[in-house]
């Protein structure tokens, strides 16, 4: 069986793979390559942000957890890496409800001034420029495709054909989907000094904070801003994510800027993972991860795999 799958995100990409490792002809269409994505902006810090609901996203977030782990372990030209970190609580600090997804969580022991708690755990965190090209030749390795195409509407599927919706944000105008909304965030890339541990302060609303250590780079966060739609980085929230960055880790005061980053999350009141009936055939949705695409992304694919097994096996009985 064919499978189109529309926006090669890494939500996109990470179908494509599962589908193309279980058989499946899979070709991938998008408007934008993988590298110009939201998900290229990414940090990428394995955690539940933003990505609803609790009880399905727990699930997906485990499941991506342990195959990311693995990756670090096994094959870390990936981009992915295992490393410890911190996130620091204001206020009563209560278990986060994502807790069974991360076996090494453990309370803080030093709390800085300021702070009333926090939480030390070794989390996969993922170079998302590298990962996007490294799951790009697992696909092509495995005879999958990656073709830039600006669709107006969805494929129509057939009996033959299963179309995948990864477009994320641009289901809103896709699909019609005005549950859809984006979440600015912003970031600055900065030097590697040496920094081996992440750090993430959820602090505000709208202006959180947080620190991600790859290779070449540290990925200094970020807003979360509610349906702003401007992808240009504002000069004036650059330097205040780095001042409230720089306060909490003082080593980022030497690290010369390199980039400023916009990307728009796809937020929804919960992820759409369904098949849907069309014409003679299926589209199985999958999008509105919100601020956890990468943390969801593997979970996710197995289900949209399993999904398009059932539309193949439905097939084969029709056809006896
Ligand atoms: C600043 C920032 C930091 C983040 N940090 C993290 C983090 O630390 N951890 C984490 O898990 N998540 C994080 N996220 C969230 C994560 O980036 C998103 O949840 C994720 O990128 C969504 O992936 P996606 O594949 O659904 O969408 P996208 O990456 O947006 O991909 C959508 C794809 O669909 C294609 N498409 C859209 N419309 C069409 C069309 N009409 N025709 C053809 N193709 C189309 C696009 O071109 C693109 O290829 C962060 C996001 C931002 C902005």
């Amino acid at each position: 069986m064919r499978v189109i799958v529309v926006g090669a995100g890494v939500v996109g990409l990470s179908c494509a793979v599962r589908l193309a490792e279980r058989g499946y002809d899979v070709a991938v269409l998008a408007r934008d390559l993988p590298l110009e994505t939201t998900s290229a902006v990414a940090g990428a810090l394995w955690y539940p942000y933003r990505a609803f609901p609790h009880d399905a996203v727990l699930g997906w977030s485990a499941a991506t957890f342990t195959e990311l782990t693995r990756l670090a372990e096994l094959a870390p030209e990936s981009g992915v890496a295992t490393r410890w970190g911190t996130e620091l609580v204001r206020g009563p600090l209560t278990t986060p409800w994502w807790r069974d997804a991360v076996p090494g969580l453990e309370p803080l022991a030093d709390v800085p001034a300021g702070y009333d708690g926090g939480w030390r755990m070794p989390v996969p965190i993922v170079d998302m420029p590298v990962y996007l090209s490294w799951l790009v030749e697992r696909l092509e390795s495995l005879g999958g495709t990656v073709t830039r195409a600006w669709l107006a509407s969805l494929p129509v599927p057939g009996p033959h054909l299963t179309v995948v919706n990864a477009t994320g944000l641009a289901s809103r105008a896709l699909v019609g989907d005005q549950t859809l909304s984006p979440v600015r965030g912003q970031v600055v890339l900065v030097e590697q000094v040496g920094l081996h541990e992440w750090l993430l302060d959820q602090g505000e609303e709208t202006a959180l904070t947080y620190v991600v250590p790859h290779q070449g780079v540290i990925v200094v966060g970020g807003t979360a801003v509610e349906g702003a739609y401007d992808p240009r980085p504002e000069p004036a929230t650059a330097q205040a994510i780095l001042a409230r960055a720089r306060r909490l880790v003082p080593e980022l005061r030497r690290a010369r800027v390199v980039g400023h980053r916009v990307g728009l999350r796809p937020a929804r009141p919960a992820v759409r993972l369904e098949a849907e009936r069309v014409a003679e055939g299926t589209v199985v949705h999958c999008y509105g991860h919100g601020g956890a695409g990468v943390t969801l992304s593997w979970g996710c694919a197995a289900d949209v795999a399993a999904e398009v097994d059932r539309v193949g096996s439905v097939s084969d009985a029709a056809s006896r």
